[in-house]
C-alpha cells in the first residue's frame, strides 16, 4: 500500500527492494500458490516407494511438520526418474559411505585449484564414455554448469539461438556471455532454419559471416511441456548452417532411451554431431551437480575458463560417488538387470500414467516415453485448488503458473519414477479423478463432445 517510493534512511524516493509491481505481484502469488507443497519434510532420502512430499524423496516414514494434515503422501513431482531414491540403501548406500569415510563431505577447493578428486576424475571418464565423447567436465550444480559455461564459450560478436521454453539457467547463461540472441519457437526445425538463414546467409558480407560462431540451444526433454527434442531436424538444420549444437539433457540422461544414453539415443542421433552435451546429476542419479561433455579440446578449455571450474568449489566427492554407482547400475557393471530393469520400469509407468489420464479425457502435454506429464489446468484459479484438493487425499504434486507459463497455461506437472509401483500409480490415478472431476478438467471430452 501507499507510494512506491518511500523515504529510506532519510532519502526521499528511494525505490523498495522488490523492484516493480510485476515482480512484487507474481512472487506474493507464488508464496500463495507454494504453501500447498512448500513444506519441510523430515529424514533421510530413500524410501520404498515414494511416498513423499515436496518433490524431494523422503521415506515412508518421515514426519510432515504439523500442518492442516501431517502424514504419508504420494510423491508425483519429484525428479527421481530412476528410483535411486527408493533403493537407496540396496544400491548405492555401501559405495557413498565408502567415499565419507575415504573423503568427507567437501572439496572444500575448485577443481582447478586443489580441489579435484580421484574420484571426480574417474566420474569425467565415466561420463565421456558413456555418451561416446572425448572429454566431460562435472561441475557443483546443473544450474551453475549452463549458466557458468555458455559465457565460457559465447561472447560479443556471437550468436546463440534459443528454444523458445528453454530453462532459466540457459537463458541467463546466454544473457551474461553477452553474445546475440534470437529465440526460435519451440521444437521448431524450420523457424530455426529461418532465423539461421537470415542471420548467416541474408546478413553475410562478401568477405566473412556476421558472426564469429553461432550455437543452436536445445533441451532433451522439456521439463514443463514433458515434450522430448526434435532432435534430428534440429541436428541437421544447425549443422547445413555450420553453426554448433548445445543439448541440455537435465530430464533425458537416464530417463530416455534404451540404455538411458538421452535423446541422443532416443532420436537416433549420432552424438558426434552434438558439440556440447550438457547434462545434470539432480534428476536420474538420485545426486547433485552437472557435466558438460565434448571435445578434448573444448573440455580442456573450459576447465580452464569457466568460472564454475574456476571460481566453483567442487563436486562433493560424495555427491560424486553417488554417481558413478548409478551409473555402474545403469550401464550393468553392477552385474544385475536393475539398471535395464528400470530403464524399462520408467518408460512402462510413464506410458501407463499418461494413458490413464488420456482416458479420462484431460489435456496433457509432451509425448510417449517421457517421464514429464504435465496436466492443463489453464485456469491459474485452479492452481492453488488442485494442489490443495490433491494434498488433502495424500498426493504431493507440483503446479505450475505465471511466469513459468503463460498465465492462462497452467499446469500440474507429474514427474514419474521407476521408482513408482503399479498400485502406486492406480491409487494416484483414482484420487486424481476425483480431483479432476471436482474442478471440471476433462477438457478433451468437454471440447470434443
Ligand atoms: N537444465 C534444465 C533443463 C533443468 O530443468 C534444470 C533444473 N530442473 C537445470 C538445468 C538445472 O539443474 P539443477 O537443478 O541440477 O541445478
Amino acid at each position: 500500500a501507499g507510494s512506491r517510493y518511500r523515504v529510506l534512511n532519510g532519502v526521499k524516493g528511494y525505490a523498495p527492494l522488490l523492484q516493480d509491481w510485476e515482480n512484487f505481484y507474481t512472487r506474493r502469488l507464488y508464496h500463495r500458490i507454494q504453501d500447498c507443497w512448500n513444506r519441510p519434510i523430515k529424514g533421510p532420502p530413500f524410501s520404498a516407494t515414494m511416498e513423499v512430499i515436496d518433490r524431494r524423496p523422503v521415506p515412508r516414514t518421515y514426519q510432515l511438520e504439523p500442518t492442516e494434515k501431517s502424514g504419508k503422501f504420494l510423491n508425483l513431482g519429484s525428479y527421481n526418474y530412476l528410483g535411486f531414491a527408493d533403493d537407496w540403501v540396496e544400491s548405492c548406500r555401501g559405495a557413498v559411505m565408502k567415499a565419507v569415510d575415504q573423503f568427507s563431505v567437501s572439496s572444500c577447493s575448485s577443481a582447478v585449484d586443489i580441489g579435484l578428486t580421484s574420484l571426480q576424475t574417474e566420474l569425467e571418464a565415466n561420463v565421456a564414455g558413456f555418451l561416446g565423447k572425448e572429454a566431460a567436465i562435472v561441475y557443483s550444480m546443473g544450474y551453475g554448469t549452463n549458466a557458468a559455461s555458455i559465457p565460457a564459450l559465447m561472447g560479443p560478436g556471437t550468436l546463440i539461438l534459443s528454444d523458445a521454453l528453454n530453462h532459466a539457467s540457459i537463458v541467463n547463461g546466454a544473457r551474461h556471455s553477452g553474445a546475440t540472441i534470437r529465440v526460435f519457437r519451440h521444437n521448431n526445425p524450420a523457424h530455426l532454419e529461418q532465423l539461421l538463414r537470415e542471420a548467416i546467409v541474408a546478413g553475410q558480407p562478401l568477405t566473412r559471416r556476421p558472426w564469429r560462431k553461432v550455437l543452436v540451444v536445445v533441451e532433451g526433454v522439456y521439463s514443463m511441456e514433458g515434450e522430448i527434442a526434435d532432435l534430428k531436424p534440429l541436428v541437421r538444420v544447425a549443422k547445413r548452417y555450420k553453426a554448433y549444437v548445445m543439448l541440455d539433457e537435465a530430464h533425458s540422461i537416464g530417463a530416455l532411451g534404451k540404455t538411458g544414453r538421452g535423446a541422443c539415443e532416443h532420436c537416433g542421433v549420432d552424438t558426434a554431431d552434438v558439440d556440447v552435451m550438457m547434462g545434470t546429476f539432480t534428476k536420474s542419479y538420485g545426486a547433485m551437480g552437472g557435466y558438460i561433455a565434448g571435445s578434448k579440446e573444448l573440455i580442456d578449455y573450459l576447465r580452464q575458463n569457466s568460472s564454475g571450474s574456476v571460481y566453483g568449489t567442487a563436486m562433493s566427492p560424495v555427491v560424486v560417488a553417488q554417481v558413478l554407482r548409478a551409473f555402474e547400475i545403469i550401464e550393468g557393471r553392477d552385474g544385475t538387470d536393475t539398471g535395464a530393469r528400470k530403464l524399462q520400469a520408467i518408460k512402462d509407468n510413464a506410458n501407463y500414467f499418461r494413458s490413464r489420464l488420456e482416458d479420462m479425457g484431460c489435456e496433457l502435454l509432451g509425448q510417449k516415453d517421457s517421464p514429464v506429464v504435465p496436466l492443463m489446468l489453464y485456469n491459474p484459479g485452479k492452481i492453488a485448488a488442485f494442489s490443495r484438493e490433491c494434498y488433502k487425499r495424500g498426493l504431493a504434486v507440483v503446479v505450475v503458473g505465471f511466469p513459468a507459463t503463460s498465465l492462462i497455461e497452467s499446469r500440474t506437472r507429474f514427474c514419474i519414477s521407476a521408482g513408482h509401483t503399479r498400485e502406486d500409480l492406480d491409487l494416484a490415478l483414482e484420487r486424481i479423478e476425483e480431483v479432476v472431476d471436482l474442478l471440471r478438467l476433462r477438457y478433451r471430452k468437454r471440447w470434443m463432445g
